[in-house]
């Protein structure tokens, strides 16, 4: 004969007869006799046919509250994969001022761009779920690691891991480990953040190491956010290169940024007030 205890679902939490389901404001018997949950209506409490007892069941309102917990420790896992990449993170103070309420909109186009970045975080899921990430492109000092910045920082803000790094710091690390399994943790961010792409040109780091990071991320279906000086997407020559920028731009929509270079423009303000001192 089959013990009574493989007929009683392992998870039930088995209580004496007596000993019921202790009821939370709210919540009223049903007309089986059973608990039920004043917010969602469902049981808290089944009976077991074969001796009468009761015993504890979830309500929808726990269920959703285990799945929750459940979903809290995975993004937390995650975050802290995120983090344990931080030695080729990018992360520093300026990194971190890099936030839209000191985004200074001077001209139409900084509105633009502004307006792309916090729509590109506003709407980030949809934008994760589709594979779509940006590429900043344009003249140096023109604020494309700021924009950057801005949406990494805003959306580790809500809890979203990601990496924010550059080629070279993360080929830094690449060479002297295994790529591989630098590129699954890499992937463990649900958003990259590449600087400064183009950079690696000048450095040992191979157009294959470059497109295997790139492909890493292509293959994960999880977007990035690129900053690059680099103007020559077209006109590369380079096989290889050319096929970085291929799937680069399969994945992440270009978005132009030639203004006024910032650094200048704050440079020249702070040589217009010290002339100002010398000449008073
Ligand atoms: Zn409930």
């Amino acid at each position: 004969m089959q013990h009574i205890s493989s007929f009683i679902p392992k998870a039930l939490d088995i209580i004496a007869p007596t000993d019921r389901v202790k009821a939370e404001p709210g919540d009223y018997m049903g007309e089986d006799g059973l608990l039920r949950c004043g917010a969602c209506g469902a049981r808290k409490e089944t009976r077991l046919p074969i001796d009468g007892r009761y015993s504890r069941c979830s309500c929808l309102c726990e269920l959703a509250r285990i799945a929750e917990e459940e979903e809290e420790r995975e993004r937390r896992k995650a975050m802290e994969k995120v983090q344990e990449m931080a030695a080729c993170s990018l992360v520093d103070a300026k990194f971190k001022e890099s936030t839209f309420s000191r985004f200074v909109a001077e001209t139409e186009e900084d509105a633009r761009v502004l307006r792309i970045c916090r729509n590109y975080v506003k709407r980030f899921s949809e934008m994760a779920e589709n594979n779509t990430g940006l590429i900043f492109f344009g003249g140096p000092g023109t604020g494309k690691t700021f924009a950057a910045s801005c949406i990494a920082n805003a959306l580790m803000r809500l809890g979203v891991p990601v990496l924010a790094t550059s080629i070279v710091r993360l080929t830094a690390s690449a060479f002297d480990g295994d790529l591989n399994a630098l590129l699954n943790r890499m992937n463990a961010a649900e958003l990259l953040v590449l600087d400064d792409f183009g950079a690696e040109r000048n450095t040992e780091f191979k157009a294959e190491q470059l497109f295997a990071v790139i492909d890493a991320r292509y293959a994960a279906k999880k977007p990035m956010v690129i900053t690059t000086n680099l103007t020559d997407f077209k006109t590369e020559t380079d096989v290889r290169r050319r096929r970085v920028y291929d799937r680069v731009f399969e994945v992440c929509i270009p978005v132009k940024m030639d203004g006024e270079s910032k650094r200048r423009a704050a440079g020249q303000e702070k040589r217009n007030a010290m002339m100002a001192v010398l000449e008073a």
